[in-house]
């Protein structure tokens, strides 16, 4: 089609605000039989517009409901494959578990290490003072008893460096003090023999006087 066989009338009537307006007023298209939008400018402006508009909202729906499904099926996925392979996952959960173990150890023994005489410090300090008995000791000086004691239990002798329960000579429930004078370390056997019997038959059993 040329363009000299398109009639092109010198004023139009816009099909949207229905004024009458130049053909200058409006966009040209050739497919058309007059060669020329329908709207006048001013309307086909606002009309592209209000469609970017849309055009845009019903592409971010379409992209939202795409994740969705995407994030939906990723899921079933990872569902689908741990259920069909367990063994793996549990195997390598193991491994994961086995490489933080020696991480995890140390620093739980530092803590407990650095931690325990604190907090027996504080138990007895509790217990005493529920008690009413009366006397006090720090961490520090459990230390010390233990050097005194050259970290061997009070009774069998044997090396409690490694481990040992702190024992009140004369019991708290017996009104014993919670003074470092009434304290001695022991093994933990040796502790649980003690427990709450007398201290002079306990002492007695075990070939020791106080
Ligand atoms: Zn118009
Ligand atoms: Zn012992």
């Amino acid at each position: 089609m040329s363009d000299s066989s398109i009639s092109v009338p010198a004023v139009k009537c816009c099909k949207k605000c229905g004024v009458e307006k130049s053909i200058a007023e409006f966009h040209r298209d050739a497919s058309r039989k007059n060669g020329l939008y329908p709207y006048c400018k001013p309307c086909q402006n606002t009309c592209n517009a209000i469609s970017a508009i849309i055009h845009r909202e019903r592409k971010l729906a379409r992209q939202a409901i795409y994740d969705s499904e995407r994030r939906e099926e990723r899921r079933a996925y990872f569902a689908n494959y741990r259920a069909n392979n367990k063994e793996k996952v549990r195997a390598s959960h193991a491994a994961d578990y086995i490489s933080h173990k020696d991480a995890r150890l140390t620093k739980g023994a530092a803590y407990a290490a650095t931690h325990r005489e604190q907090r027996n410090a504080n138990y007895h300090r509790y217990r005493s003072r529920k008690l009413g008995n009366g006397g006090s000791h720090t961490a520090q000086q459990i230390l010390s008893l233990l050097e005194k004691q050259i970290g061997k239990c009070a009774f069998c002798k044997k090396d409690i460096r490694k481990g040992y329960e702190i024992d009140h000579i004369t019991p708290l429930l017996r009104n014993g003090s919670n003074d470092i004078s009434n304290l001695q370390l022991l093994c933990q056997s040796c502790n649980r023999r003690k427990s709450a019997k007398d201290p002079f038959e306990f002492a007695k059993q075990n070939g020791r006087l106080l």
